[in-house]
Protein backbone atom coordinates (compact mmCIF):
# COMPACT_ATOMS: atom_id res chain seq x y z
CA UNK A 1 0.00 0.00 0.00
CA UNK A 2 1.59 3.51 -1.23
CA UNK A 3 1.91 5.78 2.17
CA UNK A 4 0.27 8.56 -0.33
CA UNK A 5 -1.43 8.22 -3.55
CA UNK A 6 -2.78 11.03 -5.69
CA UNK A 7 -5.09 10.55 -8.74
CA UNK A 8 -6.42 13.01 -11.11
CA UNK A 9 -6.25 15.54 -8.29
CA UNK A 10 -7.57 18.99 -9.59
CA UNK A 11 -7.72 22.07 -6.82
CA UNK A 12 -9.78 24.95 -8.31
CA UNK A 13 -9.98 28.07 -5.62
CA UNK A 14 -13.09 30.20 -5.96
CA UNK A 15 -14.54 28.06 -8.80
CA UNK A 16 -17.10 29.74 -10.87
CA UNK A 17 -16.36 33.03 -10.02
CA UNK A 18 -14.13 35.68 -11.95
CA UNK A 19 -11.34 35.29 -9.06
CA UNK A 20 -10.91 31.46 -10.14
CA UNK A 21 -8.04 29.99 -9.31
CA UNK A 22 -6.72 25.94 -10.52
CA UNK A 23 -3.93 25.86 -7.86
CA UNK A 24 -3.69 22.20 -9.04
CA UNK A 25 -4.60 20.17 -12.26
CA UNK A 26 -4.24 16.46 -13.28
CA UNK A 27 -2.11 15.31 -10.00
CA UNK A 28 -0.91 12.16 -9.86
CA UNK A 29 1.54 11.07 -7.72
CA UNK A 30 2.36 8.04 -5.86
CA UNK A 31 4.46 8.22 -2.72
CA UNK A 32 6.33 4.48 -1.75
CA UNK A 33 6.62 3.66 2.38
CA UNK A 34 9.91 4.37 3.34
CA UNK A 35 10.52 6.64 0.34
CA UNK A 36 12.14 10.39 0.35
CA UNK A 37 9.94 12.78 -2.18
CA UNK A 38 10.80 16.31 -2.70
CA UNK A 39 8.28 19.32 -4.05
CA UNK A 40 10.47 22.06 -5.76
CA UNK A 41 9.03 24.63 -8.20
CA UNK A 42 8.37 28.33 -8.59
CA UNK A 43 6.14 30.02 -5.97
CA UNK A 44 2.39 29.60 -6.69
CA UNK A 45 2.86 26.02 -8.39
CA UNK A 46 0.35 24.53 -5.84
CA UNK A 47 3.45 22.56 -3.16
CA UNK A 48 1.82 23.97 -0.22
CA UNK A 49 -2.23 23.05 -1.75
CA UNK A 50 -0.76 19.16 -2.54
CA UNK A 51 0.85 19.20 0.63
CA UNK A 52 -2.13 20.43 2.18
CA UNK A 53 -4.57 17.99 0.25
CA UNK A 54 -2.64 15.27 1.67
CA UNK A 55 -3.28 16.53 5.05
CA UNK A 56 -6.68 16.58 4.66
CA UNK A 57 -6.76 20.45 5.64
CA UNK A 58 -8.05 21.12 1.66
CA UNK A 59 -10.31 19.17 -0.43
CA UNK A 60 -9.43 18.29 -3.47
CA UNK A 61 -12.14 19.93 -6.17
CA UNK A 62 -12.21 16.41 -7.92
CA UNK A 63 -9.74 13.61 -7.89
CA UNK A 64 -8.45 10.94 -5.32
CA UNK A 65 -6.32 11.12 -1.84
CA UNK A 66 -5.30 7.77 -0.18
CA UNK A 67 -2.93 7.85 2.81
CA UNK A 68 -2.05 4.09 3.22
CA UNK A 69 -4.76 3.03 1.47
CA UNK A 70 -7.22 5.25 3.90
CA UNK A 71 -8.84 8.44 3.26
CA UNK A 72 -6.65 11.54 4.34
CA UNK A 73 -9.61 12.26 6.76
CA UNK A 74 -9.10 8.68 8.39
CA UNK A 75 -5.47 8.62 8.12
CA UNK A 76 -5.69 12.30 9.91
CA UNK A 77 -7.84 10.99 12.59
CA UNK A 78 -5.16 7.60 13.00
CA UNK A 79 -2.50 10.03 13.25
CA UNK A 80 -0.82 8.36 10.29
CA UNK A 81 1.25 11.46 9.50
CA UNK A 82 2.83 14.19 11.24
CA UNK A 83 3.04 17.87 9.75
CA UNK A 84 5.74 19.91 9.91
CA UNK A 85 4.67 23.47 7.68
CA UNK A 86 5.84 26.49 7.06
CA UNK A 87 4.10 28.40 10.16
CA UNK A 88 5.05 26.82 13.08
CA UNK A 89 1.35 26.76 14.39
CA UNK A 90 1.82 26.15 17.52
CA UNK A 91 -0.02 26.36 20.86
CA UNK A 92 0.93 29.54 22.72
CA UNK A 93 -0.15 28.56 25.74
CA UNK A 94 1.83 25.85 25.85
CA UNK A 95 5.24 25.36 26.49
CA UNK A 96 7.52 23.89 24.07
CA UNK A 97 7.67 20.54 25.73
CA UNK A 98 3.79 20.18 25.87
CA UNK A 99 3.73 21.40 22.42
CA UNK A 100 5.98 18.59 21.18
CA UNK A 101 4.05 15.86 23.74
CA UNK A 102 0.52 17.06 21.97
CA UNK A 103 0.31 14.29 19.49
CA UNK A 104 1.49 11.66 21.67
CA UNK A 105 -1.50 13.43 24.86
CA UNK A 106 -4.13 12.77 21.92
CA UNK A 107 -3.09 9.43 21.32
CA UNK A 108 -3.19 8.68 24.69
CA UNK A 109 0.66 8.00 25.98
CA UNK A 110 1.29 7.85 29.32
CA UNK A 111 3.19 11.25 31.20
CA UNK A 112 6.00 9.50 32.16
CA UNK A 113 6.87 8.26 28.49
CA UNK A 114 5.66 11.36 27.13
CA UNK A 115 7.92 13.40 29.07
CA UNK A 116 10.96 11.13 27.97
CA UNK A 117 9.95 11.08 24.16
CA UNK A 118 9.28 15.13 24.19
CA UNK A 119 13.32 15.58 26.15
CA UNK A 120 14.81 13.08 23.81
CA UNK A 121 13.17 15.21 20.60
CA UNK A 122 14.02 18.66 22.32
CA UNK A 123 18.03 17.08 22.25
CA UNK A 124 17.68 16.44 18.84
CA UNK A 125 16.58 19.52 18.07
CA UNK A 126 18.70 21.51 19.99
CA UNK A 127 16.39 23.02 22.38
CA UNK A 128 16.43 21.40 25.58
CA UNK A 129 17.32 24.33 27.32
CA UNK A 130 14.23 25.89 26.06
CA UNK A 131 11.79 23.28 27.12
CA UNK A 132 9.94 25.49 29.69
CA UNK A 133 9.56 28.50 27.36
CA UNK A 134 6.29 29.89 25.29
CA UNK A 135 6.61 29.54 21.66
CA UNK A 136 6.53 33.23 21.31
CA UNK A 137 9.60 33.52 23.31
CA UNK A 138 11.59 32.07 20.54
CA UNK A 139 13.41 32.83 17.18
CA UNK A 140 11.07 31.86 14.04
CA UNK A 141 14.35 29.05 13.34
CA UNK A 142 13.61 27.90 16.98
CA UNK A 143 9.80 27.44 16.57
CA UNK A 144 10.62 25.80 13.29
CA UNK A 145 12.65 23.39 15.49
CA UNK A 146 9.82 22.91 17.71
CA UNK A 147 7.24 22.29 14.85
CA UNK A 148 9.85 19.49 13.64
CA UNK A 149 10.10 17.72 16.94
CA UNK A 150 6.63 17.56 17.23
CA UNK A 151 5.88 16.15 14.49
CA UNK A 152 8.23 13.43 14.85
CA UNK A 153 6.51 12.33 18.43
CA UNK A 154 4.32 9.99 17.03
CA UNK A 155 7.21 8.45 14.95
CA UNK A 156 4.57 8.30 11.96
CA UNK A 157 4.58 6.60 8.88
CA UNK A 158 4.67 9.40 6.89
CA UNK A 159 5.90 12.74 7.34
CA UNK A 160 4.69 16.12 5.44
CA UNK A 161 6.99 18.97 5.36
CA UNK A 162 6.52 22.32 4.06
CA UNK A 163 9.88 23.98 3.87
CA UNK A 164 10.32 22.97 7.51
CA UNK A 165 13.92 24.92 7.35
CA UNK A 166 13.24 27.85 5.89
CA UNK A 167 14.01 30.14 9.03
CA UNK A 168 16.81 28.29 9.70
CA UNK A 169 20.35 29.45 9.44
CA UNK A 170 22.87 27.72 7.29
CA UNK A 171 24.39 25.89 10.28
CA UNK A 172 21.33 25.05 11.83
CA UNK A 173 19.65 23.47 8.34
CA UNK A 174 23.02 21.33 7.81
CA UNK A 175 22.00 19.44 11.01
CA UNK A 176 18.68 19.15 11.02
CA UNK A 177 18.84 17.74 7.40
CA UNK A 178 21.33 15.04 8.59
CA UNK A 179 18.98 14.98 11.54
CA UNK A 180 15.96 14.48 9.19
CA UNK A 181 17.70 11.54 7.09
CA UNK A 182 19.09 9.85 9.72
CA UNK A 183 15.35 9.58 11.44
CA UNK A 184 13.99 8.37 8.22
CA UNK A 185 16.34 5.90 7.72
CA UNK A 186 16.03 5.02 11.09
CA UNK A 187 12.28 4.56 11.16
CA UNK A 188 11.08 3.79 8.18
CA UNK A 189 8.74 6.71 7.30
CA UNK A 190 7.85 8.07 4.31
CA UNK A 191 8.78 12.09 3.87
CA UNK A 192 7.12 14.95 1.21
CA UNK A 193 9.30 17.51 1.59
CA UNK A 194 8.78 21.01 0.27
CA UNK A 195 12.14 23.44 -0.50
CA UNK A 196 12.99 25.71 -2.45
CA UNK A 197 16.69 24.88 -2.66
CA UNK A 198 17.41 22.01 -5.57
CA UNK A 199 20.79 21.19 -3.88
CA UNK A 200 18.63 20.47 -0.80
CA UNK A 201 15.80 18.20 -2.43
CA UNK A 202 19.03 16.33 -4.36
CA UNK A 203 20.68 15.79 -1.06
CA UNK A 204 17.41 14.82 0.80
CA UNK A 205 15.73 12.70 -1.57
CA UNK A 206 15.04 9.61 -3.39
CA UNK A 207 12.93 11.44 -6.10
CA UNK A 208 12.12 15.21 -6.94
CA UNK A 209 8.80 15.99 -7.97
CA UNK A 210 9.05 19.69 -10.05
CA UNK A 211 6.09 21.19 -10.59
CA UNK A 212 5.27 24.42 -12.97
CA UNK A 213 2.88 27.03 -12.49
CA UNK A 214 -0.85 28.25 -13.75
CA UNK A 215 -1.91 25.49 -13.73
CA UNK A 216 -0.02 23.38 -11.26
CA UNK A 217 1.33 20.80 -12.71
CA UNK A 218 3.87 17.65 -12.09
CA UNK A 219 6.25 18.75 -15.30
CA UNK A 220 8.61 16.07 -14.36
CA UNK A 221 9.80 13.89 -12.04
CA UNK A 222 13.65 13.04 -11.22
CA UNK A 223 14.76 10.15 -10.19
CA UNK A 224 18.20 10.86 -7.60
CA UNK A 225 20.37 8.11 -8.20
CA UNK A 226 22.52 6.80 -4.98
CA UNK A 227 26.00 8.50 -5.82
CA UNK A 228 24.25 11.69 -5.70
CA UNK A 229 23.07 11.86 -2.52
P1 LIG B 1 3.16 27.19 -3.58
O1 LIG B 1 3.09 26.50 -2.26
O2 LIG B 1 3.79 26.37 -4.64
O3 LIG B 1 3.74 28.56 -3.50
P2 LIG B 1 0.29 27.42 -3.22
O4 LIG B 1 -0.22 26.04 -3.12
O5 LIG B 1 0.45 28.21 -1.99
O6 LIG B 1 1.64 27.41 -4.07
O7 LIG B 1 -0.66 28.24 -4.20
C1 LIG B 1 -1.03 27.77 -5.50
C2 LIG B 1 -2.01 28.76 -6.13
O8 LIG B 1 -3.26 28.69 -5.44
C3 LIG B 1 -1.55 30.20 -6.06
O9 LIG B 1 -1.98 30.85 -7.24
C4 LIG B 1 -2.29 30.72 -4.85
O10 LIG B 1 -2.50 32.11 -4.96
C5 LIG B 1 -3.59 29.96 -4.90
N1 LIG B 1 -4.19 29.74 -3.58
C6 LIG B 1 -3.64 29.02 -2.56
N2 LIG B 1 -4.45 28.98 -1.50
C7 LIG B 1 -5.55 29.71 -1.83
C8 LIG B 1 -6.77 30.06 -1.18
N3 LIG B 1 -7.03 29.64 0.06
N4 LIG B 1 -7.66 30.82 -1.86
C9 LIG B 1 -7.42 31.22 -3.10
N5 LIG B 1 -6.30 30.93 -3.80
C10 LIG B 1 -5.38 30.19 -3.17
P1 LIG C 1 17.44 30.68 14.69
O1 LIG C 1 18.48 30.77 13.60
O2 LIG C 1 17.25 29.30 15.24
O3 LIG C 1 16.15 31.34 14.32
P2 LIG C 1 18.50 32.98 16.04
O4 LIG C 1 19.53 33.24 14.98
O5 LIG C 1 17.35 33.89 16.15
O6 LIG C 1 17.98 31.46 15.95
O7 LIG C 1 19.21 32.87 17.43
C1 LIG C 1 20.44 32.19 17.57
C2 LIG C 1 20.55 31.67 19.00
O8 LIG C 1 20.24 32.72 19.93
C3 LIG C 1 19.54 30.57 19.30
O9 LIG C 1 19.95 29.28 18.91
C4 LIG C 1 19.39 30.72 20.79
O10 LIG C 1 20.42 30.04 21.46
C5 LIG C 1 19.50 32.21 21.01
N1 LIG C 1 18.16 32.82 21.06
C6 LIG C 1 17.45 33.32 20.02
N2 LIG C 1 16.26 33.81 20.41
C7 LIG C 1 16.22 33.63 21.75
C8 LIG C 1 15.25 33.93 22.78
N3 LIG C 1 14.06 34.52 22.51
N4 LIG C 1 15.54 33.59 24.04
C9 LIG C 1 16.71 33.02 24.32
N5 LIG C 1 17.66 32.73 23.43
C10 LIG C 1 17.42 33.01 22.15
Amino acid sequence: IPAVHLSAVDKTFGAGTSASVTALEGIDLTVAPGEFVSLIGPSGCGKSTLMRIVADLEQPTSGTVAVFGKTAKQARVDQDYGIAFQAAGLLPWRTVRANIELPLELHGTKKAQRRARADELLETVGLTDFANHRPEQLSGGMQQRVAIARSLAEQPRLLLMDEPFGALDEMTRERMQGELLRLAAATGCAVVFVTHSIPEAVYLSDRVVVMSPRPGRIAEIVPVSLGER
